[in-house]
């Protein structure tokens, strides 16, 4: 059995998958309290409903996406996330796996697309950066900033050239929604040359930042 706050189907709107067909499983539950969550209502561990891992699996199916995305809350609090990782990828779809980086990775299959956070201290959470995590990544994953400021953007610079300069994941940056000028970002960007890509949350271009399921 595995704890679910919804499963539903849209588009992919982070990653270097951004705007590809996509079905949803949200894991319920959270140990962090990040200050930009937009997830508040998956953060309690009573905001899902159990569910056997065949009856997701034929929910998933119904969509027939070539890509399934495992989020949450943070999906690697529950054991049985690994399972169902494991059976996603049994049926030869493409797997991402959004977690927090609070968590350790070493155990998550993989042919698993991994996007790991790494929490930068306007999150409020920058000490639960479990830094062995960075050792299991691999070319097919990615580590995503989510920057609120200039000061998150500078130790978010620090943190790559110190931490990640041997990574071969792909490095995404993200200006907090509504909190952090995407124009701003751009421009430290190409003025540092980081070895970065920018992106956007294309589902709150697309439907707004209030919209829950999309
Ligand atoms: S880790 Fe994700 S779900 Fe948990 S509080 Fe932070 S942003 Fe919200």
């Amino acid at each position: 059995m595995i704890n679910i706050h919804e499963i539903y189907q849209s588009i992919q709107g982070e990653s270097t998958l951004a705007g590809v067909p996509c079905t949803f499983i949200r894991l319920a539950g959270c140990p962090l309290r990040c200050t930009y969550c937009d997830t508040l209502q998956a953060i309690p561990f009573d905001s899902g409903s159990a569910m056997g891992m065949d009856d997701v699996l034929t929910q998933v199916a119904i969509w027939e996406s070539p890509l399934v995305l495992v989020t949450g809350g943070e999906p690697l609090v529950q054991k049985n996330c690994l399972l169902l990782l494991q059976k996603l990828l049994d049926t030869g779809v493409t797997v991402q796996l959004e977690t927090s980086g609070a968590l350790s990775i070493k155990s998550v299959p993989v042919a698993v697309r991994k996007i790991m956070d790494i929490k930068t201290p306007g999150s409020g959470e920058e000490q639960r950066n479990h830094w062995q995590n960075i050792q299991h990544l691999h070319a097919h994953d990615e580590i995503k900033f989510v920057l609120k400021d200039q000061l998150d953007y500078e130790w978010c610079r620090q943190i790559i050239h110190e931490r990640l300069k041997d990574t071969s994941a792909t490095i995404l940056l993200s200006p907090c929604w509504g909190q952090l000028n995407a124009e701003d970002l751009c421009a430290w960007i190409l003025q540092d040359k980081l070895p970065v890509r920018m992106q956007l949350q294309m589902h709150k271009v697309i439907w707004g930042a209030e919209k829950t399921g999309v």
